[in-house]
């Protein structure tokens, strides 16, 4: 047997199969997924995403291996695997393991531990997660008076950068004359970076919770600033909360006549689909709906994008996690932006601006610059 891998006991086992809902137990070890991983982008030994699926049917565990972290929960690696696995579920289990036994990766609990004690991922305070709007006299969302929720999110409530997309935001939304509120200090963290690390029993919890309080305050519509949060929502609360994303719910409104561009941008602009948006949840068009609505922009495409876009290496949990200089896919994506001449690198998530920012700062690019779609198109109102 191989020195860094032990054979776990049987019910640890059929725990393994219980977590990841016996995703790997059709994967026919093809390894289309390790080609497909954007690891082999940027790693000379890729992410052997194969083995994984491999340790997952046989209740193997690789001990004492970072790259079980590696994993961005991108998903590039199922939209081409043949039996449809749902690997990231898989990475995710695999994870949880590790959480069990007390051995997840170093960086990480303090990020759990933030979230208990803070209700946010960023080791901020509670009491200032409504400091970023404290000029703007938010109301708190009454359900008899708003047609909506307006999601902020820990990343954009605290992030001094990601601050500056909620600010969009609400411009857009009072621009549109919607009639919102938000939950405040009340607001519950959505646990999907509790998710994306791996601890599924603790993002159960937090998931109830925050269902209660939505439905507490009777939510019915909500918006969210970052796919992340959206995703979760979506498709891991169990089906209580319907959200969108603020390009889902803007792209709507444009059509309804609600939120027009006045203002003229002539800029190229290129766009970085988000993962969270464009393949884990199929949504490519709304960002484009609304870049392609602001005048004078010329939206030109990347490689690699709409459901096959290439990662920013932000998911999964690696917004917490150190990732060498020479192996961020952000550096790779921001390449590829400078490939159509854009001035304008645009996206819609908080942690793809984080990347590709990092990644446009370190490669000291001067004609380059990362926004998010709400900042662009509250340029043009
Ligand atoms: S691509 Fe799918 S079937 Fe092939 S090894 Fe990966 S998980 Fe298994
Ligand atoms: S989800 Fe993304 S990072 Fe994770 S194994 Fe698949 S392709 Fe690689």
């Amino acid at each position: 047997m191989p020195q860094n891998r032990t054979i776990v006991d049987d019910n640890t086992w059929e725990e393994l199969i219980e977590l990841t809902h016996g995703a790997a137990a059709v994967c026919f070890q093809c390894g289309v997924c390790t080609a497909s991983c954007p690891w082999g982008l940027v790693k000379e030994e890729t992410l052997s995403v194969r083995s994984y699926m491999r340790s997952a049917q046989l209740g193997l565990q690789k001990n004492g291996n970072d790259n079980l972290w590696l994993c961005t929960t991108c998903a590039q690696c199922e939209a081409y695997c043949p039996r449809d696995v749902n690997i990231a579920d898989v990475f995710r289990g695999l994870r949880y393991l590790t959480w069990k036994q007390n051995q997840p990766h170093e960086g990480l609990p303090t990020l759990l531990w933030s979230v208990y004690w803070n209700n946010n991922p960023w080791e901020q305070p509670p009491s200032q997660r409504t400091q970023w709007a404290k000029n703007l006299n938010l109301p708190i969302f009454d359900s008899q008076q708003h047609d909506i929720l307006y999601y902020v999110g820990c990343t954009a409530s605290y992030d001094t950068r990601a601050q500056k997309v909620a600010h969009a935001v609400v411009a857009l939304l009072n621009a549109a004359g919607v009639s919102f509120g938000t939950l405040g200090e009340d607001e519950p963290c959505s646990g999907e970076e509790v998710l994306s690390v791996g601890h599924k029993h603790y993002f159960r919890e937090m998931a109830e919770d925050a269902t209660k309080a939505f439905q507490e305050a009777g939510v019915t519509q909500l918006v969210t600033t970052d796919p992340h949060s959206y995703d979760a929502f979506k498709n891991h609360y169990q089906g209580a909360i319907k959200p969108k994303h603020y390009t889902q719910y803007f792209a709507e409104l444009l059509e309804e006549g609600k939120l027009k561009f006045s203002q003229s941008l002539d800029r190229p602009i290129t766009f970085h689909d988000p993962c969270y948006l464009s393949r884990h949840n199929g949504e490519i068009e709304a960002p484009r709906k609304l870049l392609n609505a602001i005048p004078g922009v010329d939206l030109v495409e990347m490689p690699n994008i709409a459901e096959d876009t290439l990662c920013c290496g932000g998911g999964g949990g690696r917004m917490w996690l150190e990732t060498e200089a020479g192996e961020r896919f952000s550096d790779l994506r921001v390449e590829e932006a400078l490939t159509t001449g854009a001035q304008i690198l645009a996206t819609s998530c908080p942690y793809c601006i984080a990347c590709l920012e990092d990644s446009v700062k370190a490669r000291v690019i001067k004609d380059l610059v990362v926004m998010d779609v709400a900042e662009i198109a509250a340029l043009a109102i």
